[in-house]
């Protein structure tokens, strides 16, 4: 399973991961959004979040 979780209570949708997705897997509507069909789950982002709210499938955010 690919794919990454946004835990939206953390997340401050200051889009600094969508900066650094090299996939433009991440999109920010009314909430951040990531888009599983493009998401190849490098991690990327879930590093560079400064809170903490993004994590690989199977961690908890
Ligand atoms: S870097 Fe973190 S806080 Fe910022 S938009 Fe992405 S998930 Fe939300
Ligand atoms: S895990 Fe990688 S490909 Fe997936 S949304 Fe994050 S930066 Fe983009």
């Amino acid at each position: 399973m690919t794919g990454i979780a946004i835990n939206h209570k953390k997340c401050d949708e200051c889009g600094a991961c969508i900066s650094v997705c090299r996939k433009d897997a991440l999109v920010l509507g009314e909430k951040l959004e990531v888009l599983a069909d493009r998401c190849v789950s490098c991690g990327v982002c879930v590093n560079i979040c400064p809170f903490a709210a993004l994590a690989t499938n199977g961690e908890t955010a």
